[in-house]
């Protein structure tokens, strides 16, 4: 007697939706990619509970004819493949024809649909693999696929799931993914009744990231772009400057299919290299455009990656795209004053007359009431590639300018003379290439990162004002508005009390939006919204890098504030590229005196190199 048997079907499929159906986010990005590819000009998605209560995606596309419901919901059924040789060139999102199947195994879900030759729609639900009727129903043109209490049925997997604000993330991240890859589509998601994102249909892809990440931050990326005779690649990509902690703000799209890809990922890196201090992370939003047969989307069961038949072509391509946009722009003149973050269609007094978020800035000549460390904004207008035309800068510091008394005086800090009688050899400092600050010391010669001293010499005066008490706020004439995506959003309000300790104050604005009303003094000039930004890029990094467990990968408080002011320190800090007096050199060699551990920054890389002068005579043989 055999032992071998074919398993039943059920079991088939529950098989099957361990592999696509791995959480409310994967049930969100097979129902989206099955709306877009019935050709919609409208999608609209629900959450409920993170989408472990609900997840319901309508859209108003071709609709499914009412005799072949229950062959959508059936395993290997689909519409978008006849043949093999169709997996060769597959133009729709779906193929493998096992989402709805896989889904409805573990789940209970509701389809209605009509397409527009029907007189009216169908209705057909499954309950955990068990089919209904189906059944006439009054309804638009389009369907509607609910998907109610995911797991509910399947406690090995339920275990699995994660709290609902964690799942939600999820979810709410593979909604943007797609969002971004389909911007001609109008889209919204709702989540526990309250509208999280609305998107309309946009004609540009720079449209969309801002309805999505904030208006001020698109309009500050740049288009690069570079094709072969066969593949080429286009985005939008972020200003050094512009860095993140983690790469969060990366997405990468072929034909239309948000994926993963280590290799490009690479590329970007190289591409960024010498312009972004290490360990940061480049803002990059690239589409690439590949003829179907080089790459197969059909190696993974989420189809979270895909193949390429000649990677190293567009490793080359990404590569070539971004260094020829660096070698031709001039980064250190960057794109737009500190603005406020001005959202579509909302008032928010302008502090640039001219230079809102859309750009257009006619001004040559701009002094701003809301600049008072006295940044000018005298240069020329440039623009970017297509993008829009906005003032620069001049160099980001946030030292004060030298006083008459040639004393120089870091917010924060009591005065001091420079060269007072010290009893001690008086430093000579140079700074060189604009990033290195050479100084002659009685033990020898010393080459200083100007960026990493100066972020630790801020994080050290973070730290003693706030242990004494004495950290001071300045209230924002002007609050500076940040669109913030939902887990980010979260993130926030769960901890706005560890931001405000650090100085920050961030307050609710209505729907994705925040306002942060107050920043603390020692962050100089750093615009309040940049602050916020690099701190929630930090925060987010902490928290997954924390083991889950009891506090669901909360950080400890103090921790987070450390990690909140290791943020706030960075990007207030004077970068690699600022000129700088001499004045603020030798206040900067001097204030380096004052901090406990001034020779690392304080992600621990080193802020000097010491070429001792004994190395220097024996190197010269004077010993
Ligand atoms: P696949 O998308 O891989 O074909 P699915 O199980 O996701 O497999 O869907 C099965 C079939 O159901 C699709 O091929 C399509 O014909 C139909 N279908 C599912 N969702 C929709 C929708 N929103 N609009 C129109 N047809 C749909
Ligand atoms: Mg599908």
């Amino acid at each position: 007697m055999g032992r071998i048997h074919t398993l039943p079907m059920s079991v088939v499929n529950r098989i099957a939706a361990g592999e696509v159906v791995e959480r409310p986010a994967s049930v969100v990005k097979e129902l989206l990619e099955n709306a877009l590819d019935a050709g919609p000009s409208r999608v609209a998605v629900t959450l409920e509970q993170g989408g472990v209560g609900l997840v319901r995606v309508v859209d108003d596309g071709a609709g499914i004819d009412a005799e072949d419901l229950p062959l959508a919901v059936s395993p290997h059924a689909t519409s978008k493949l006849r043949v093999a040789e169709d997996l060769e060139r597959i133009g729709t999102l779906g193929f493998r024809g096992e989402a709805l199947a896989s889904i409805s195994e573990v789940a209970r879900v509701v389809i209605r649909s009509r397409t527009p030759e029907a007189a009216h729609g169908a209705r057909l639900e499954v309950d955990a693999g068990v089919m209904g009727e189906v059944a006439p129903e009054g309804c638009p043109v389009g369907t509607s696929v609910e998907v109610h209490q995911l797991f509910s049925k399947v406690p090995a997997r339920r275990a699995f799931l994660r709290a609902p604000a964690t799942e939600w993330s999820h979810a709410s991240e593979a909604f943007v993914r797609t969002a971004l890859a389909h911007q001609a589509v109008a889209m919204t998601l709702d989540h526990n009744g309250r509208r999280v994102h609305d998107l309309p249909g946009a004609d540009r892809w720079r449209t969309r990231i801002g309805d999505l990440f904030g208006t001020a931050l698109a309009a500050r990326l740049i288009e690069v772009e570079a094709s072969d005779d066969l593949v080429s690649v286009q985005g939008l990509v972020g200003r050094p400057e512009d860095d993140m902690a983690g790469t969060k703000l990366q997405h990468l799209f072929v034909s239309g299919r948000p994926f993963r890809d280590r290799s490009i990922l690479h590329a970007v890196q190289e591409g960024y290299r010498g312009v972004l201090l290490t360990g940061r992370q480049p803002i990059v939003f690239l589409r690439f455009e590949i003829p179907p047969d080089f790459v197969d989307v059909n190696v993974h069961p989420a189809k979270m990656e895909v193949r390429f038949r000649d990677p190293s072509r567009l490793y080359r391509l990404v590569l070539s795209a971004l260094r020829t946009k660096f070698l031709t722009l001039d980064l250190r003149a960057p794109l737009t004053p500190p603005t406020a973050d001005v959202g579509r269609g909302a008032h928010v007094p302008q502090a640039w007359p001219g230079a809102g978020a859309h750009g257009g800035a006619t001004e040559q000549t701009m002094q701003s009431p809301a600049a008072p460390e006295g940044r000018s904004y005298a240069e020329p207008a440039v623009a970017w590639g297509g993008g829009p035309s906005l003032p620069p800068w001049k160099p980001q510091t946030p030292l004060s300018p030298p006083r008459a008394t040639g004393t120089l005086q870091l917010p924060g800090w009591e005065e001091e003379t420079v060269g007072a009688p010290t009893g001690r050899m008086v430093e000579r400092a140079v700074q060189m290439h604009d990033r290195y600050i050479v100084v002659e010391s009685p033990e020898g010669i010393e080459v200083i990162d100007q960026h990493a001293l100066h972020e630790r010499v801020l994080y050290e005066q973070f730290k003693g004002a706030i242990a004494a008490g004495s950290l001071e706020v300045q209230p924002l004439l002007i609050p500076e508005r940040l669109d913030l995506p939902p887990a980010d959003l979260e993130m926030v309000t769960e901890h706005a009390e560890a931001l405000v300790s650090a100085g920050l104050r961030v307050e609710p604005f209505g729907g994705s939006t925040v306002i942060v009303t107050a920043k603390p003094v020692l962050a100089g000039g750093a615009a309040a919204a940049d602050l916020l930004r690099e701190v929630i890029g930090r925060i987010a990094a902490l928290g997954s890098a924390v083991s889950p467990g009891a506090g669901a990968g909360r950080p400890a408080s103090s921790m987070l504030v450390d990690e909140v002011l290791h943020g706030m320190a960075c990007k207030a800090a004077i970068k690699a590229g600022d000129p700088l007096s001499q004045a603020e050199v030798d206040a900067l060699v001097r204030d380096r005196r004052r901090v406990t551990d001034a020779h690392h920054c304080p992600h621990g890389r080193p802020t000097s190199l010491t070429l001792s002068r004994q190395e220097l005579d024996r190197q010269f043989r004077r010993t």
